[in-house]
């Protein structure tokens, strides 16, 4: 193929542009404010756990503490009774000696269920303060994600606004290049990721590698507008000042 040789010069242009695309979806991929925000997301959702977990329990204990409340309201509902009943004065002897001996046992059941439920207040306020500090701690850890989330987003709409741009100047660079060449820059670059590499002191920029001598020659021996191409990695290779020819 055949090209003038400031056509081939723009494919080093265009390859230089190609280069800044693929730098911008590297930095887009590795964005810092991506690991942070996956560990701060890990770290939200261990703490909606823990606060889920520290909810239930404080319900459970709430559940507790009512049946407890229920047991001494028994009591003391059993101990009213047999004092109207005591009041009443209606029953036997026998009877009366029964209730007043019940009234005994009650009042130091009373006492025990008593101490059920202040046992259980504890653990319930415990529980309480547990569940408090989980939500600050969600809640935190929340405000955090927000924070990152926006930071990426703010990281992101620069590299949208970075890739617009040179996206834009690729076209303008590519549009002056005739089809036929930029057809095949496209091909190579999709084979082997460069398209078009400079000679720089006889070696090849697409591949590092150095040209051998009869590379050498031929390059030498080839008219300006030859389109010529590196045999090892298969790029175009673009005559320029610096190529040592
Ligand atoms: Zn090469």
């Amino acid at each position: 193929m055949n090209a003038n040789p400031a056509d081939q010069q723009r494919l080093l242009d265009l390859h230089g542009l190609d280069v800044r695309l693929a730098q911008l979806a590297h930095k887009r991929r590795t964005l810092p404010e991506l690991a942070e925000a996956e560990k701060v997301d890990r770290r939200l959702a261990d703490l909606r756990d823990v606060l889920v977990a520290a909810e239930t329990a404080e319900g459970d204990i709430a559940r507790e503490q009512k049946k407890a409340e229920a047991d001494v309201e028994q009591v003391v509902n059993r101990a009213t009774r047999d004092r109207q009943m005591l009041e009443s004065g209606r029953g036997s002897a026998k009877d009366l000696e029964n209730i007043q001996h019940e009234l005994e046992t009650l009042a130091r059941r009373q006492s025990d269920l008593e101490d059920v439920v202040l046992e259980v207040m504890e653990r319930r306020e415990a529980a309480q303060t547990r569940v408090a500090e989980m939500t600050v701690q969600r809640d935190e850890a929340q405000a955090r994600r927000d924070e990152v989330n926006a930071a990426l987003a703010k990281s992101s709409e620069q590299i949208d606004r970075d890739v617009e741009a040179v996206t834009a100047e690729r076209k303008t660079t590519a549009g002056v290049i005739p089809e036929d060449l930029l057809a095949l820059y496209e091909r190579i670059r999709a084979d082997n990721g460069v398209g078009a590499a400079a000679i720089r002191q006889r070696r090849c920029d697409g591949c590092q590698l150095e040209l051998d001598i009869s590379e050498v020659n031929a390059v030498k021996a080839a008219a300006p507008d030859q389109v010529v191409r590196h045999d090892v990695c298969g790029s175009i290779l673009v005559r320029v000042a610096e190529s040592g020819l």
